[in-house]
C-alpha cells in the first residue's frame, strides 16, 4: 500500500516550500520588473489593445517560440479559436485532438461548429500519439484535392491540434510529418509549454500555427492572454485583422471587411507578460531543478514521477506522479489537501463531458490509464 508514503511525500513537499502552512499547486512571483512595466503602461495611457507593450510582447514570443511572427491575443482559448479561423475551420468540420486536454481546446472547435475527434496518448508523452493519429487517418481519411475527409462521417478533417501536456512535448515531428502527408493544417495547443523544446526545436513552431497561454496558473502570465506563433506572413496579417474587429485602418472612417473579433490582448496586460518573459529562462531552470528533486525523492516511493521523455527538454510547468490505481490516487488526494498540500487529478477526459459525449474516439486506453491515476504535486517557482 503506497499509504506509507503519504505522510514522508507530504513532509518533502513542505521541505521543498519552506513549511508554508498552505502549498498552492502553482502561484505566480513578480519580484522584477513587472509593476515597474505596468505603471509605465498606465502613466503612457496606452493600456488597452494599442501599445508598446504589445508590440514588445509579439518581439519576445516570436523569438521564444523561434517563429517569424507572434500576434498577441486576449486568452488561451481565444487564441485557439482564432488559430481554428485562421486554419479554416468551418462549420460541419472535424478536428483532431486529444481526449486527454483541458477543455479550452475542445471547446475552441466547437466555436467554429466543428466537431473534435479524441486520439489517444502516448504514455511516455501524455501527448497525442503519433502512431494512434497515423492508425486513425489510415483507416478512416480519404485525401482528396478538396481536402482530407473522413470516409465514415463524410465529414472535413480540417485540423489537427495535439497538445503538450503539462509542459512535456508530444512526439510532434512524427505529428508534423503525418499531417503534412495529409494535407491538414497543424495547431499546436502549446498553452501548457512555453520554452519547451523537441530535438532542440521550441514548440509551437512545427506546425501552421502555435497558441500559447499567459492565465494566472501558467508559468509566465499576464493576468489573462495569450499568442498565436507562426511563420506564415499572412496567416500573421489577417490574425491581426480578424482579432482588431477586421476593421480597415483608416484615420476616422469605421469599415470593417469581415466578421471581426475583439480578441487583441490589452497593453497593460502584455506589460505584465514582458516583465514575465525575462524572467522565463530562470523560471525554467528553477524548475526543472524541481522536477529533479522530486524524481530523486519519488524513486524510493511506489509513485511514479513523470520525467520528460526522450529527445525533449520540458519546462515541467506542473509535476506529476501517477499512483498504483484509481484509489490510491483519490486517498492521496484526500491526504495531501487535507494537509495544506494541493493537488490535483488530471482533467476529466473530453469524451466523458456532456458536450463532448457523443465524439468520435479511438478507444483512449492510455488516456483513461493516465487519467485514473495521475495527481500533479505543487510545482511553483521556488524562491
Ligand atoms: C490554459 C490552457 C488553455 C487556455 O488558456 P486560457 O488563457 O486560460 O484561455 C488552453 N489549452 C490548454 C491545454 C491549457 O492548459
Amino acid at each position: 500500500m503506497s499509504t506509507n508514503f503519504f505522510q514522508p511525500t507530504v513532509d518533502f513537499i513542505k521541505t521543498l516550500f519552506r513549511d508554508k502552512t498552505f502549498i498552492p499547486l502553482h502561484e505566480p512571483i513578480f519580484n522584477a520588473n513587472e509593476k515597474r512595466y505596468v505603471l509605465n503602461a498606465i502613466e503612457s495611457t496606452y493600456v488597452s489593445s494599442v501599445g508598446e507593450y504589445v508590440n514588445q510582447f509579439e518581439k519576445m514570443m516570436a523569438e521564444i517560440a523561434g517563429t517569424q511572427y507572434a500576434i498577441a491575443i486576449v486568452n488561451g482559448t481565444a487564441a485557439l479559436h482564432m488559430s481554428l479561423i485562421l486554419a479554416g475551420v468551418k462549420t460541419g468540420d472535424e478536428v483532431i485532438s486529444q481526449a486527454l486536454t483541458f477543455v479550452a481546446t475542445a471547446n475552441a472547435i466547437s466555436y467554429q461548429g466543428a466537431s473534435p475527434v479524441f486520439i489517444d496518448v502516448d504514455n511516455n508523452t501524455m501527448g497525442m500519439s503519433a502512431n494512434n493519429l497515423e492508425l486513425f487517418l489510415e483507416s478512416n481519411a480519404l485525401k482528396t484535392s478538396e481536402g482530407t475527409y473522413n470516409k465514415k462521417t463524410n465529414k472535413r478533417i480540417a485540423a489537427c491540434v495535439p497538445m503538450h501536456t503539462f509542459g512535456m512535448p508530444c512526439e510532434i515531428d512524427k505529428i508534423a510529418e503525418i499531417c503534412l502527408r495529409w494535407n491538414i493544417p497543424l495547431i499546436e495547443d502549446a498553452a501548457e509549454a512555453i520554452g519547451s523544446r523537441y530535438r532542440n526545436q521550441p514548440v509551437g513552431s512545427f506546425g501552421k500555427m502555435g497558441v500559447f497561454s499567459f492565465n494566472g496558473n501558467k508559468i509566465v502570465t499576464s493576468g489573462g492572454g495569450g499568442a498565436i506563433v507562426t511563420n506564415d506572413s499572412n496567416i500573421a496579417k489577417l490574425g491581426k485583422h480578424l482579432t482588431t474587429q477586421a476593421k480597415v485602418p483608416h484615420r476616422w472612417a469605421f469599415n470593417h471587411d469581415y466578421v471581426g473579433y475583439n480578441y487583441r490582448l490589452p497593453n497593460i496586460n502584455a506589460a505584465l507578460a514582458c516583465a514575465q518573459l525575462e524572467q522565463l529562462d530562470f523560471f525554467i531552470a528553477n524548475k526543472r531543478e524541481l522536477a529533479n528533486l522530486y524524481s530523486n525523492f519519488f524513486k524510493n516511493t511506489p509513485f511514479r514521477f513523470i520525467h520528460e521523455p526522450v529527445h525533449s527538454h520540458s519546462n515541467y510547468w506542473l509535476c506529476s506522479i501517477l499512483t498504483a490505481n484509481e484509489e490510491d490516487r483519490d486517498a492521496f488526494l484526500q491526504f495531501t489537501n487535507d494537509q495544506g498540500v494541493m493537488t490535483r487529478p488530471i482533467w476529466t477526459l473530453m469524451h466523458n463531458l456532456p458536450m463532448f459525449s457523443s465524439s468520435i474516439h479511438d478507444g483512449l486506453q492510455n488516456s483513461q490509464n493516465i487519467a485514473n491515476r495521475l495527481v500533479n504535486i505543487p510545482s511553483s517557482v521556488r524562491i
